[in-house]
């Protein structure tokens, strides 16, 4: 077991659940491959019937396991900052690509002065930016 799947077993078995095959192999789906909708999510673990994937995920979001990333109207599943290192996305509005990108020290910074200024004190944020990737500027 990777150090990130003990982490996981931990969690569950600190709210009273076990890490059974389906839960491991969700969680490899979205750690391997993640954000992914639904849809795709079924398709990565199709052995597993979508009644227990969508429990699996109903647990996830509970114990802040998978988080629901905004994607246009939709959203995409992904792990949390507790399984995966802090990012965010940029999607692309033509292919509807997702990039990951990690966010630099200077943006936590002026998040963290723009909310001080406002006496405000945040505990967590999200932000997702649409545009148009390399390839599809190109194509602009
Ligand atoms: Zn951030
Ligand atoms: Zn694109």
């Amino acid at each position: 077991m990777t150090s990130v799947e003990s982490t996981l077993a931990l969690h569950l078995k600190n709210a009273g659940f076990s890490l059974t095959e389906p839960r491991l192999k969700v969680f490899k789906a979205l750690q391997d491959d993640g954000p992914l909708s639904m849809q795709e999510l079924y398709s990565r673990v199709s052995s597993i019937n979508r009644t227990t994937v969508y429990r699996v995920i109903e647990l996830f979001e509970e114990l802040k396991i998978a988080q629901r990333v905004a994607k246009g109207w939709k959203y995409h599943l992904e792990l949390t900052d507790d399984f995966i290192p802090h990012h965010h996305h940029f999607t692309c509005t033509n292919c509807h690509k997702t990039i990951s990108f990690d966010e630099p020290k200077s943006f936590d910074v002026m998040l963290e002065t723009v909310a001080n200024h406002n006496g405000f004190l945040p505990t967590a944020h999200t932000l997702e930016i649409e545009g148009l990737c390399s390839d599809c500027r190109v194509l602009a």
